[in-house]
């Protein structure tokens, strides 16, 4: 028996949905069985080597030994605006319309703080990237869950929420390109999320981590390029997947200017910021030679092609995704996502993770992650080949 009770937002968690993957792991690897794991949305290829040079020659610098500025150095948040302008046309005060991050995925779970009270709501997708649920919960808010569902083309139906919903609503999330089922977005999407935002008076926070991980030539754009977006939003952005580097911790939020004011009057007294070496790797990550980038889809176009063909030659349901190094892949007749993955994992060793991980209405498909390599991957494919279904 625990000694210290817990708090009660922890306590409301729902159950870890993947303990019993995680047992059935060190089970199968007791066993001796070479374990393929597609499972993790962490890039198995290294920070490109301008971006390391970078944070060595800074980290000698004694001036960025001490603390940092809370929103992040001036020189890091104009990098972001000049950013942001190449690649999306898209104009920002770097003054008061960019924050720097530790990680996006800190700023997503601080935000509610700033606009959530008790009782709020915050419209959250799912399946999704569970701190948007989780953050709402700690906040004291009700996430009001809008689903992704494949005849919306993983969208959510605005018109399916209900105005009572709506009325209490403070915040949406939304993240296109989509984890975890790939999904992407057009101009079009987010301008009707810009009217009802504004309807109702709701924040509307896009979480755009993979807008740079894109296939066949596809520029995802960013939730600020639609009118009136700035008026009612902000975009969430990190360097961990565009610039395979989710260990350094830093990212960064752009937008709406008393959004990003909100967030750093959380930030400001729960961090001290990002140490300024990181961010000074970031402005060269930002600032320099861009093809590592190209290089980096490069690498997950073929093993996407790969993948969606074998799978579909074994008969499986997937769309070919425009972005995002995830495969939404539907499970095989007789399965749950839950039984599904227990059998890649027992009888082929290999982890995948079942939908219904990342909310209800991902039950009966799974993710599968292209964080291997290309021999990798052919080995999974051989053994999903040699079960039958
Ligand atoms: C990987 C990921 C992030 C990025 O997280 P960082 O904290 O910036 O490393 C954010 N959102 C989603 C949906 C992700 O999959």
């Amino acid at each position: 028996m625990a000694v210290f009770e817990k708090a009660e937002r922890l306590k409301q968690l729902p159950p870890y949905l993947f303990k019993e993957i995680d047992r059935k792991k060190k089970e199968v690897m007791a066993r001796g069985i070479d374990i393929i794991d597609l499972g993790v949305g962490d890039p198995d290829i290294p920070t490109p080597p301008h971006i390391i040079e970078a944070l060595k020659k800074a980290a000698d610098e004694p001036a960025n030994h001490r603390y940092p500025s809370y929103s992040g150095m001036a020189a890091f948040k104009e990098t972001v605006a000049e950013w942001y302008g190449r690649r999306f046309g898209v104009t920002l005060d770097p003054a008061t319309e960019v924050i720097t991050l530790i990680g996006s995925k800190e700023g997503i779970a601080h935000f509610p703080l700033a606009f959530i009270n008790v009782g709020n709501i915050a419209l959250v997708p799912s399946p999704a990237y569970p701190v948007y649920r989780i953050a709402t919960l700690f906040a004291g808010g009700e996430p009001y869950t809008m689903p992704l569902l494949k005849e919306n083309d993983f969208l959510p139906d605005l018109e399916a929420i209900p105005g009572d919903v709506a009325d209490r609503a403070r915040i949406m999330i939304i993240n296109y390109p989509n984890n975890p089922t790939s999904a992407t977005a057009d101009p079009g999407f987010f301008s009707k999320v810009v009217a009802f935002a504004k309807k109702y008076r709701i924040i509307v926070c896009h979480d755009a981590a993979y807008t740079e991980m894109a296939f066949d030539g596809y520029k995802p754009p960013s939730f600020l390029e639609v009118e009136g977006a700035k008026e009612i939003g902000l975009e969430f952005h990190s360097l961990s997947k565009t610039y395979n580097m989710t260990g350094w911790r830093i990212g960064f939020a752009v937008g709406n200017q008393e959004a990003i004011d909100g967030l750093g009057g959380i930030k400001s007294n729960i961090d001290s910021g990002v140490f300024q070496a990181v961010q000074m790797a970031g402005m060269e990550a930002l600032r320099g030679d861009q093809s590592c980038v190209h290089e980096m889809t490069r690498t997950y176009e073929a093993r996407r092609d790969l993948m969606i063909k074998g799978l579909r030659d074994a008969g499986f349901t997937v769309n070919s995704p425009k972005a995002t190094f995830y495969l939404w892949v539907q499970v095989p007749e007789g399965y749950s996502s839950a039984s599904f993955a227990a059998r890649l994992l027992e009888e082929a060793g290999l982890v995948v993770t079942p939908g219904n991980g990342f909310g209800e209405p991902g039950e009966g498909y799974f993710r599968i992650a292209l964080t291997q390599t290309e021999e990798r991957l052919s080995e999974a494919m051989d053994r999903i080949n040699g079960l039958s279904f």
